[in-house]
């Protein structure tokens, strides 16, 4: 096994755990973009948000939330990003999935949407059409 994530789950790597339930666990980023950037992981492998087992979801949200939560108090932030990034040209480098919780301060400069583009006419009428004929429940 040389995923980095299941071999701290298994407690065979070591990492600052700052919480676990049955279906993932949270612990501080190790290269952090600011101090008390957490990562949830679910504990069953799974490459992306793609391949997240259902019943990993609830445990992943109200983790992450209960980690935002302790992270505002600790730090008294004004605010913070949940995020993850799917596949290597989205930034993924861990490819097992995870949720970052990171602080924000005023005047950090992390940018995510440098061009925003404009929807004319029917277009995104059009997208929206496309992707509803793609969601399948
Ligand atoms: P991503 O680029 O979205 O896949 O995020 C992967 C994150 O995992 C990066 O922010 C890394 O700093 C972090 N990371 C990699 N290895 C470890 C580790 N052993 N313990 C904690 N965080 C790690
Ligand atoms: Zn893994």
């Amino acid at each position: 096994m040389n995923c980095i994530f299941c071999q701290i789950i298994q407690k065979e790597a070591p990492a600052e755990i700052l919480y676990e339930t049955d279906h993932v666990l949270a612990m501080l980023d190790i290269r952090p973009i600011h101090f008390g950037h957490a990562l949830v992981v679910p504990k069953l492998h799974c490459n992306d948000f793609l391949a997240v087992p259902g019943e990993s979801f609830h445990d992943l949200m109200r983790v992450s939330q209960l980690i935002a939560r302790a992270v505002v108090r600790t730090y008294g932030l004004e605010g913070f990003n949940v995020f993850s990034n799917n596949g290597r040209i989205a930034g993924q480098s861990v490819f097992h999935f995870h949720m970052h919780v990171v602080p924000r301060y005023p005047g950090d400069a992390i940018r995510f949407a440098p061009m925003l583009k404009s929807y004319t006419g029917q277009t995104m009428a059009e997208h929206g059409e496309r992707i509803r004929g793609n969601i399948q429940p």
